[in-house]
């Protein structure tokens, strides 16, 4: 059976990685009959690419004018930043604006983090990965107890003992989707006065909400209030457009000044620009609003069938995604590479992770269809493991 081939095949490159499993990138360059059907690693809202995909036809394809974000040099920083300065309310004095949030990341981390930050995990690795030689990184680590939930109390207590200078927070957390109310974050700022450079990261707060109404959750306008603080936002998860690379950092003017002085003059692509250009029409904002309730409805039904499902722990989320555990005694290398082999469901392995405990697979909500193919295939792959 092709499905028998596959898994044998991917047995051999394990066999051959040594204690490291092997990429998945290295697995489809040598199992090329592999066919992923639904990826459910991708964390995006696939209805709002198909929104902006909708604007760039009409108005770049179809009429050719994309031919001129081909030939000319696009807008410089700052005034990518007037354009999205309006969208977001924060003037654009205070925006950084980043060839993807990861710019930015590193850009905050090389130019502000000095000998120490404190850093939760698990996490998005790149703030500790790209932190420089003399940086000291002291981990917090969130309590599996307590389901990986952040309590606001106890971080606050261990940030007071370690005096760093920088503390980094991922709201909701990548990559369990743990929530921490506003209320919590401004309790959190309030206490860390003392900390120079309080890093927010709210990457997928577009799918977090505080009450039935879904109604957008955001911090950005806090910068004006506390001037410790800084905000990083990718655009690549909720308006699905991690290809084109747009991001950026709110901050204090100073801040701003200073990493503008290092280069990042043309970071911004053409087509980056005409998604700033789009995301500040008030049409297009009020049909991303809709499709952006719609899929966090869809995922919240997609938390709660997973939740379901016997075998597996599912780890609350307020984001897009969910980290799964395996309490069936399953490896998550395994799992992950058996749901590949067998449903073409791609999902992503967590042994990589630091800061979990046990066998850890992440999910992402996709549309509809393709989560009942995540859901079934789920349910299939643990029975087969029993
Ligand atoms: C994906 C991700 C980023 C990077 O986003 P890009 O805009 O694609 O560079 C930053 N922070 C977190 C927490 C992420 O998950």
């Amino acid at each position: 059976m092709k499905e028998n081939i596959i898994k044998n095949k991917i047995k051999l490159l394990k066999s051959q990685s040594g204690t490291h499993s092997p990429s998945i990138a290295t697995i489809l360059r040598e199992i090329p009959e592999i066919e992923i059907k639904v990826d459910g690693c991708f964390l995006s809202n696939p209805y709002a690419t198909e929104l902006f995909f909708k604007y760039m036809k009409e108005e770049l394809i179809d009429t050719g004018d994309i031919i001129r974000h081909l030939e000319f040099y696009p807008p410089q920083n700052y005034d990518v930043a007037k354009v999205l300065s309006s969208t977001i309310n924060i003037t654009p004095d205070k925006l950084f604006v980043g060839n993807g949030a990861i710019e930015v990341i590193q850009a905050m981390v090389h130019r502000f983090v000095k000998n120490k930050m404190v850093v939760i995990i698990p996490t998005f690795s790149s703030y500790y990965e790209f932190k420089k030689n003399d940086t000291q990184i002291v981990y917090y680590q969130l309590q599996k107890s307590n389901d990986y939930m952040l309590d606001p109390q106890d971080y606050v207590s261990f940030v007071t003992k370690e005096k760093p200078d920088t503390v980094v927070i991922i709201n909701p957390n990548n990559p369990n989707g743990g929530y921490i109310s506003k209320k919590d974050l401004i309790y959190i700022i309030e206490s860390l006065n003392f900390v120079e450079n309080i890093i927010i990261d709210e990457s997928f707060v577009h799918f977090a909400f505080e009450d039935d109404s879904y109604e957008p959750v955001d911090l950005g306008t806090l910068v004006n209030k506390y001037s410790n603080l800084m905000i990083v936002k990718s655009m690549s998860k909720d308006f699905g457009i991690a290809g084109i690379r747009a991001g950026y950092g709110i901050m204090q003017p100073d801040k701003v000044q200073s990493l503008l002085k290092n280069g990042y003059l043309w970071n911004i692509s053409g087509l980056a620009y005409y998604f700033f250009q789009t995301y500040s029409r008030p049409e297009f904002n009020e049909a991303y609003e809709k499709v952006r309730k719609r899929y966090i409805g869809e995922t919240q039904t997609f938390l709660k069938e997973l939740n379901e499902i016997n075998g597996i722990k599912v780890y609350p989320s307020k984001a897009n995604f969910a980290l799964v555990e395996l309490i069936n005694g399953s490896y998550s290398f395994d799992f992950s590479m058996n749901m590949l082999a067998n449903y073409g469901v791609y999902t992503r392995d967590c042994s990589d992770k630091i800061g979990l405990d046990g066998s850890f697979i992440r999910i992402a909500s996709r549309n509809v269809e393709e989560n009942r193919i995540i859901i079934e295939s789920i349910k299939n792959t643990v029975e087969q493991q029993d």
